[in-house]
């Protein structure tokens, strides 16, 4: 009997399988509507920049698909996690819970508000934050002081709890609502990854006081560069659009602005792109979801490694398709990476756990043991929509 192919092997030999030959990237955007004609209206037009019905329509379209009752678009995801920071009165010095294992955007937004990040464990089960274990951390370190929640090892205020839906999978959403209630933690959602992705039917970003988005080129719709928040209160739409487009006053000619505010407004260029992309949206998710049907089927049986499926009771957008190795097969993570790279099979890991970065080493944290797991044994395949389209290998 021959000895079974290492690792490395044949998990490039089920990535190509379901790929088909040639160099394939991680996550590829796809033009394949009417993306060219909503741009070249705009420059017909001249309505490029800051004011032009696609930016109108974008934000209705987004509200209508996610359910929110509000969306405002912003320049990017990043743009989007700092202005819904702000206006959840995230204040210098305060600190803010966000997980460790993110991209670094979720962190640099807190940075940015002149707050603390406080890093938070994950789940095995979703890949996002762990609401239970993050209810015990509280409860050892943090108290309700006057309405606020304190950490009594810092004495700083704890105003907010940002989780993210880790590559389109949504987070046990019921309970962390629920722990946000208990602690007087404002709730927001890093939905960047998550456009698509529902909880009971429900869409991801819609369950906290407010949601943000992010059209970046690598997510499942793209806009070049763009980010929206979402809300279902209509006060706080109105603050956050004013917040992102410089607190102008609204006049035929006069320039009053009511305070230092920041011009975080998509352009209608990057909008009408976006337009054409979200039509797009229902075929990119089927997509999706079919690439997923391909890999579990090649994945089937192998030991060693699993590929990760959408959380009971929810739906994912499969943003990024993800591997996860058995415990006793981390030490193989690297050289899965070279071999699949080398092969022209575009595979990353996570990100580096926010609390090794050198800006928020001294940051405060709970355990970490779950996320600590997952960054060693996570590696992200190719998942761009094409690669599911019944046309393809
Ligand atoms: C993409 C992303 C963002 C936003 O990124 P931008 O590039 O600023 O649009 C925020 N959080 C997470 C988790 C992301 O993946």
């Amino acid at each position: 009997m021959n000895a079974p192919l290492p690792l490395a092997a044949q998990i490039v030999a089920v990535l190509r399988d379901v790929t088909g030959p040639g160099s394939v990237p991680l996550h590829a955007p796809r033009f394949s509507g009417n993306e060219l004609a909503y741009v070249q209206e705009c420059i017909d037009t001249t309505f490029v920049s800051s004011v032009g019905k696609f930016v109108d329509r974008f934000e209705a379209d987004l509200a209508a698909f996610t359910g929110a009752g509000h969306a405002i678009a912003v320049v990017n995801g990043t743009a989007a996690l700092h202005a819904a920071m702000l206006l959840a009165g995230v204040q210098p010095g305060d600190e803010v819970i966000v997980p460790a294992l993110t991209f670094v955007a979720t962190a640099n937004a807190v940075a940015h508000c002149g707050a603390v990040p406080h890093f938070a464990d994950s789940s095995e089960a979703t890949l996002g934050l762990d609401p239970v274990a993050l209810g015990a951390h509280l409860a050892e370190i943090a108290e309700i002081r006057d309405d606020v929640c304190v950490n009594r090892t810092t004495g700083r205020v704890i105003r907010a709890l940002v989780p993210m839906h880790a590559f389109g999978h949504p987070i046990d959403i019921a309970a962390t609502v629920e722990l946000a209630r208990t602690w007087h933690l404002v709730l927001v959602e890093d939905a960047a990854e998550s456009l698509g992705s529902t909880v009971g039917g429900r869409h991801t970003g819609t369950f906290g006081r407010m949601g943000t988005l992010s059209f970046n080129g690598n997510k499942t719709i793209t806009t070049g560069g763009g980010g929206a928040i979402l809300t279902n209160d209509p006060e706080l739409a109105k603050r956050a659009k004013h917040l992102t487009t410089t607190a102008k006053q609204p006049h035929r000619w006069e320039f009053r602005h009511d305070y230092v505010a920041y011009n975080y407004r998509l352009p209608n260029l990057n909008a009408a792109l976006g337009c054409a992309q979200l039509e797009q949206l229902p075929t990119f998710l089927a997509e999706k979801r079919r690439l997923f049907e391909k890999y579990r089927a090649g994945f089937e049986g192998m030991t060693g490694v699993r590929l990760f499926a959408e959380p009971a009771g929810c739906r994912s957008n499969y943003w990024l398709q993800t591997l996860i190795l058995d415990d006793d097969r981390a030490g193989e993570r690297d050289t899965i990476l070279a071999a699949t790279n080398d092969a022209g099979l575009m595979t990353r890991p996570a990100w580096t756990l926010m609390h090794r970065l050198p800006a928020f080493e001294t940051c405060p944290r709970m355990a970490l043991p779950v996320a600590q797991s997952l960054e060693r044994r996570i590696i992200n395949i190719p998942s761009s929509a094409i690669l599911g389209s019944s046309g393809a290998a």
